[in-house]
Parts: C-alpha cells; sequence; structure tokens
C-alpha cells in the first residue's frame, strides 16, 4: 500500500508531462511537451536539505546529504524512519561514543518530531534490502543531527492503516494531511489542474480570469449565502458559479474565458457536496455543442494521469429520455447493464390487476430490470430490503420474478405473471435460470426512477457478495443530451423553473414550442457523467435579449430588474456564445478512487458544513454584528446555545 501510493507519487513528481499528449494535439503540443520534458521540477531549492526523502536510490550511494523531515518510526534505538512528502528513508542511528550527542537527540525525540541529519547514502547491506521501499536499497549514516520541532502525543497516529473517524480527521486536518492518501490526492490534483490551465491557455489560447465573490443575489437557481454589507438591509451574495460574468465577458469580447473558480452553495449537507466547492469554469464565443464537447473531451484527455489508461474520445452520448428510460437518471453509471426494460406490452390482456390498473392510466408503463446470476447471489432477504426501499421511497410495489416458481418467495401475483407471459418475458430481457427480475408497474417516470434505484442498490448487493460489476479501472464517460428546458417546480408543479439556469438556450428545432407548449421544448444543455456521477454541466446560452426577457418574465416569473445588466449587455451585441462547467472536486475524487469529496479537498467543510478544526461557522458578539445593522434573533431553543457562546462546538465529533 505504502510502496504503491509512493511509487506513484514519485513517477508524478518526477516527470510533470503527460505521454499522450503529442498524439492528440499535433506539432504545437509537441513543441510544448518537449520544451517541458527538460524541466523536471527541482525539490530542494532555496531550502535547508540536499535532497528529499523519497527521492535517494542506489545511485546516490557515496553522496553527502542533508534531509529534513518527521520521525516516523525508530527500531531498537538503531534505526529510524524519516518522512517527507516524497516518501521514507532508513536512516543509521549512529552507536559510537563520539556521536553520543547525535545518537541522544534522534533516540529521544519523540515520533513525529521534525529533524534535520546530516550523512552519508550507504547500499544496504546484503540481504537487508527492503522492495517494498523505493527507497530500500540504501541507508543514511548519519553524522549530525539537529532537532528542529519536538512533537508532543499526538490524537492520533500518522499511519495510512490506522483508522479515525472522519470528525477527528477534520479536527485535525492539518495532521491528517500528512498521510500519504492525502499527500497523493492533493497532488494529483494539482498536477491535473496544472494541465487543465496549460491546456486551455498555452494550447487554444483561453484567458485566466477572475470574477467577483461578492454579488448580487440571482433569481432562481441554487440557494446561495447572504453576506451583511454596511449599508443597512443591503447585502452581497456568494456566487454560486460565475455565469453572469462569464457571459458578460463574452459581451465584453474575452472570447475564450476560464477559472478554477471557488462556487457557494448553501444547500444543506450531502454527501456528494460541500458548501464551497471548485469548478473548473469556462465559456466560449462562436461555438456549439459539438465545440464545446471537443474541447472537454481534449481537456480531460491531456491531464489524465499518466498511470491511468488513457482517456477514449469522443465520448458516446445519450439524451435526456433515453437515460431515464434505461437507467431511471440523468446520470447513467454504464459500467454496467441490467439496464431498465418497458415490457408493457406483454401485458396488455393481463388478467392481473395490478398491472391492468397501471396500464389503463396516462403514462402507464410495466418495467422490470433483470439481474443475472441474481439468485446465486442474492438472498431472499436482500430481495425483501429492496422491496421494502421501492415502498418507502417511491411508495411503489416492486415483484420479484424467477424462472423457478418456487422461488416466488412473497409473491403469488409474480408467479401467474410469469406463467402467463413467460417466453416472451425470457425473450425480452434474456433471462436466465439464474436471474433475478423486479418487476413494477406505474406512470413512466417514476417506474424508471425506482428502478432506475434498485438498480445502483442490486449493484452495491452484488458487490458486497464479491460479484465485480463496475471494474474500479474503468472510467466510463457519456454526455448527456436534450434536456427539457424546463421542469415543473417541485413545490408548485403548475410552475416552471429551469432545468439548467435561465440562460440555457432552447433547442433550434423546438423554438417555436417555447410560445406554446413550452413544457416540451428541449435545450441546448449537456451533462458531462463519469461513472454515474455528473462532472460537468453548460450550455449554449440564450445571445437574445428580447427572447431572454421572455424566458425569465414571462416562462419563468423572476424579476427582470435583478436581472437588467445582463439584458441589456445582451442588446450591445452580445455574441453567440456557450459554456461549461466541471466540478473539480468530484472529478479529481472518482480520479483518486477517494471514498469521499472531501478526501481531495485540504479543509473541507464536514458533512454538515461545518469546519471542526476552527469551528466555523462561530457566533459575533453584538458589538461586531451592529455596523451591519444586523441583530440576532435566537430560537426559542437556542437560548442556551446562546448562553454558551464562547464554548468550543463539535457538532460532529
Ligand atoms: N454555471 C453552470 C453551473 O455551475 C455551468 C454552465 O452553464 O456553464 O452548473
Amino acid at each position: 500500500m505504502f510502496s504503491c501510493w509512493l511509487s506513484r507519487l514519485c513517477r508524478g513528481l518526477s516527470t510533470p508531462t503527460g505521454r499522450i499528449t503529442h498524439r492528440i494535439h499535433g506539432s504545437l503540443s509537441r513543441r510544448l511537451m518537449l520544451g517541458s520534458r527538460r524541466r523536471i521540477p527541482e525539490l530542494s531549492s532555496f531550502v535547508a536539505r540536499t535532497n528529499t526523502c523519497g527521492e535517494l536510490r542506489s545511485s546516490h550511494v557515496g553522496q553527502e546529504v542533508t534531509l529534513c523531515g518527521w520521525i516516523q518510526y525508530r527500531r531498537q534505538n538503531i534505526f529510524l524512519v524519516l518522512r517527507d512528502f516524497h516518501g521514507l528513508v532508513q536512516v543509521l542511528i549512529p552507536q559510537d561514543e563520539s556521536a553520543a550527542s547525535v545518537k541522544k537527540i534522534l533516540c529521544e525525540a519523540p515520533v513525529e518530531s521534525v529533524v534535520q541529519v546530516s550523512g552519508k547514502v550507504i547500499s544496504r547491506p546484503p540481504g537487508q534490502e527492503n522492495p517494498k521501499m523505493p527507497t530500500g536499497e540504501i541507508e543514511i549514516q548519519v553524522k549530525s543531527a539537529e532537532l528542529l520541532n519536538a512533537c508532543k502525543k499526538l490524537p492520533f497516529e500518522i499511519k495510512d492503516f490506522m483508522k479515525k473517524t472522519e470528525a477527528l480527521r477534520l479536527q485535525y486536518r492539518y495532521l491528517d494531511l500528512r498521510s500519504f492518501q492525502m499527500q497523493h490526492n492533493l497532488r494529483l490534483r494539482s498536477q491535473m489542474v496544472m494541465k487543465m490551465r496549460e491546456y486551455l491557455c498555452n494550447l487554444h489560447g483561453f484567458v485566466d480570469i477572475e470574477t467577483p465573490t461578492l454579488c448580487k443575489r440571482t433569481p432562481g437557481g441554487a440557494k446561495e449565502f447572504i453576506i451583511p454589507s454596511r449599508e443597512p438591509g443591503k447585502f452581497y451574495c456568494l456566487p454560486q458559479s460565475p455565469q453572469q460574468f462569464k457571459q458578460l465577458l463574452m459581451v465584453g469580447g474575452l472570447d475564450r474565458y476560464f477559472q478554477v473558480a471557488r462556487c457557494y452553495r448553501d444547500e444543506g449537507s450531502r454527501p456528494d457536496r460541500q458548501p464551497e466547492f471548485t469548478q473548473i469554469d469556462i465559456e466560449m464565443s462562436f461555438v456549439d455543442q459539438t465545440g464545446i464537447r471537443s474541447l472537454i473531451e481534449g481537456l480531460l484527455q491531456y491531464s489524465w494521469p499518466r498511470d491511468k489508461d488513457p482517456v477514449a474520445v469522443p465520448f458516446p452520448s445519450m439524451t435526456f429520455a433515453e437515460a431515464l428510460a434505461s437507467y431511471g437518471t440523468d446520470k447513467p453509471d454504464t459500467r454496467f447493464g441490467m439496464k431498465i426494460v418497458d415490457i408493457s406490452d406483454v401485458f396488455r390482456n393481463t388478467e392481473v390487476e395490478y398491472l391492468q390498473d397501471a396500464l389503463s392510466k396516462p403514462q402507464g408503463t410495466v418495467k422490470a430490470i433483470c439481474i443475472s446470476e441474481g439468485t446465486k447471489y442474492l438472498k431472499r432477504k436482500d430481495i425483501e430490503s429492496l422491496r421494502k426501499f421501492a415502498a418507502d421511497h417511491f411508495n411503489q410495489e416492486v415483484l420479484p420474478v424467477f424462472l423457478k416458481a418456487n422461488r416466488n418467495w412473497n409473491s403469488p401475483v409474480a408467479k401467474s405473471i410469469m406463467e402467463e407471459q413467460r417466453s416472451e418475458l425470457i425473450r425480452l430481457m434474456d433471462i436466465q435460470e439464474d436471474s433475478v427480475v423486479l418487476l413494477t408497474a406505474g406512470e413512466h417516470r417514476k417506474v424508471c426512477s425506482v428502478l432506475g434505484k434498485l438498480r445502483l442498490e442490486c449493484a452495491d448487493l452484488l458487490e458486497a457478495r464479491g460479484l465485480v460489476l463496475r471494474d474500479p479501472a474503468l472510467f466510463s464517460f457519456l454526455w448527456v443530451v436534450d434536456f427539457p428546458l424546463f421542469l415543473p417546480k417541485e413545490e408548485n408543479p403548475g410552475e416552471l423553473e429551469s432545468a439548467h439556469h435561465p440562460f440555457t438556450a432552447p433547442h433550434p428545432s423546438d423554438l417555436h414550442l417555447l410560445y406554446t407548449e413550452p413544457e416540451q421544448v428541449r435545450s441546448q444543455h449537456y451533462d458531462l457523467v463519469l461513472n454515474g456521477s455528473e462532472i460537468g454541466g453548460g450550455s449554449i446560452r440564450i445571445h437574445d435579449a428580447e427572447l431572454q426577457h421572455y424566458v425569465l418574465a414571462t416562462l419563468l416569473k423572476e424579476d427582470v430588474k435583478l436581472l437588467s445588466h445582463l439584458l441589456q449587455a445582451l442588446d450591445f451585441g452580445a455574441p453567440p456564445h456557450g459554456g461549461i462547467a466541471l466540478g473539480l472536486d468530484r472529478l479529481i475524487c472518482l480520479v483518486a478512487g477517494a471514498p469521499s469529496i472531501r478526501d481531495v479537498i485540504a479543509f473541507p467543510k464536514s458533512f454538515r458544513g461545518y469546519d471542526l478544526m476552527s469551528n466555523a461557522p462561530d457566533s459575533l458578539p453584538p458589538e461586531e454584528l451592529k455596523p451591519y445593522h444586523i441583530q440576532v434573533s435566537w430560537p426559542a431553543e437556542s437560548e442556551a446555545e446562546k448562553s454558551s457562546l464562547n464554548q468550543p462546538y463539535h457538532p460532529e465529533s
């Protein structure tokens, strides 16, 4: 494990170039790559060491070196393993009388103390090499040592294999960052971002432009954090994305913009979200969907880590309607099958009341998924828990169907289904002896959503039982296109809201429907999905002020005054334009194979949005709120909290 992280880290550090680049981008990139191939980063410039711990090999034998690092562990007061960001190296603690002071320092300093050692690189005696350690052929014969800072007793050991709660890791994040895993993730992130900048700016002429983070509120869309100002009753907002600014940059003739943009959404806790997150934000003038898609495919190909299989382009694409019908979601995980099959036609003349009922309603369907080898891997209690999941979360009856009738656990209806339409079902769904079919009936969208969720639940269950469905080395990219422009509002289905955001252009062939059946209009919005996670989304924008006004005022019933600056800008010669944003945290999380996006962010917020290290958000005394004309109106039950204003608060520990 150790050596695996280490060698990946070392490879990445010593040769920062991508091997597949010149194949893709021709001569321009070749020039750039040849130029940068010579630039191997100098890791010990300007500092009090000659080398890093992790870089030393047999080729360094005989060299006098000075190293700085943390004491990882000590064995029998003879060996000490020193660690820095680059790796581990074994140090020989001198045993002779004349070096007593060096021995004292190295033997007495507690683990995780910071020391500087100087000495000679020597080969390990034959038979004592450690092939698991990249530096395992050598050791350092120390001549002098200095204790730079002693370490007190730590709240947890700095060893990747030591289990610690996430709350503890976040409370002592600076210690957690010392782990090889976190070091690897953050360096991987930095390298990928660097390559993205290179691709965008140097290969394709993009301009990196910062946009404000104190903004005016945007109507509609995600919930924004508000920031008080010194003007009574006036507030800024933190941007949920630089959307308006990037469009205005196009009006300003900047033509190709990008930014590694910090964005903020006050959306409560979600396992794969953070209140503040980073997007690779992009906008271009005179571009269509194909142009944006090719740009992103090239960008990912170029910045992809060299130790992974190269990214194959172009990425496949699927319409929103198809994604919903076959996978029950707009972010299908296409690494495995188990697709949803519409079997309504098989049951047109059914006697089974449940199915008859469903089919007689508008949009009524019967659909199913087939879990091959299901009888082998799933237990009766698994099937029951899947059915319960559908009942609890969707109020939907799901019937398990088996080829062998005696397996019809709890489902006499399913038995008659199988007998009636047996051969047709077997043909349509490719049912085998050991398959389990999960069948349900009802309104198209709902049934798709239920089966889509069950499909993923089943995959988790099967994998927990040892079947590999989703190859961890596989990266399955997918464009989802032709989204509806509007969706019914969740809280008031009679009204419309934007499926992406209100600046998204309608599909040109549906333009006429905008004035008659707006809910039928498809948009020029595209999402990028990786292994079932949405990692990006964007659209071609409306650049016609009149159309934008109509969408905002008439269809979305938004207060157009809030966006008068944008509407005016569109009237002053706005070029056609479009863009996209990639969610950097999620992308890196998937590439790193990390369990949570918090594992690829240096200082993330907790699941509930707290900074457990510094205790933010925190209360402020009333005098400090005065300049902002703000008073806290404490909810009754928080009186107790108010009195404990200055107590350290660890909501998640
Ligand atoms: N601003 C959009 C978002 O954050 C992306 C885009 O349309 O470019 O999702």
